[in-house]
């Protein structure tokens, strides 16, 4: 269904095969999870991050994406139809809070956020696009009933 390719930016998963959407890919357990985030893992709740592992690991992060990671199953799953030789991806943001690592994205998408560094960083009107996860939803009120925590204040 995919494989593992090797590109100047590094490895990613590229579809080998058309994958309808809503075709579950991978399914990991958020509760094995870790207190300490860092650039490999993916934030399950909010002070938790799940260390991803095997395939989970080469997913690369696009503004205009073609996975769903949903933390609170454990499951990844296509949000549409990808083609052969598409690359797996999915936005980040819709996992990660406040990024352990920052980069600027050159996924050429016409909704590109350039700057990743995480759902605490972004206006509500672009994260309203995406599938939030919900310890993100949960964050994004905790901020709104804390103004003292908003950006720039
Ligand atoms: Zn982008």
């Amino acid at each position: 269904m995919y494989k593992v390719s090797e590109e100047e930016s590094g490895k990613c998963l590229i579809a080998t095969e058309l994958i309808h959407a809503g075709t579950k890919l991978f399914s990991f357990d958020p509760s094995y999870y870790q207190e300490e985030k860092t650039y490999q893992t993916i934030q399950v709740g909010l002070d938790r991050h799940y260390l991803a592992e095997s395939f989970l690991v080469l997913l690369n992060h696009s503004c205009d994406p073609n996975l769903i990671v949903n933390t609170e199953k454990g499951l990844v799953y296509t949000e549409k139809d990808i083609y052969p030789g598409e690359e797996l991806n999915y936005f980040y943001p819709t996992t990660e809070w406040d990024m352990a690592r920052h980069f600027v994205c050159h996924c050429n998408s016409a909704k590109c956020i350039k700057h990743v560094k995480g759902a605490w960083w972004l206006p509500l009107n672009v994260l309203s696009s995406y599938h939030l996860n919900k310890h993100i939803v949960d964050l994004i009120i905790k901020n709104m009933n804390n103004p003292d925590l908003l950006q720039g204040s």
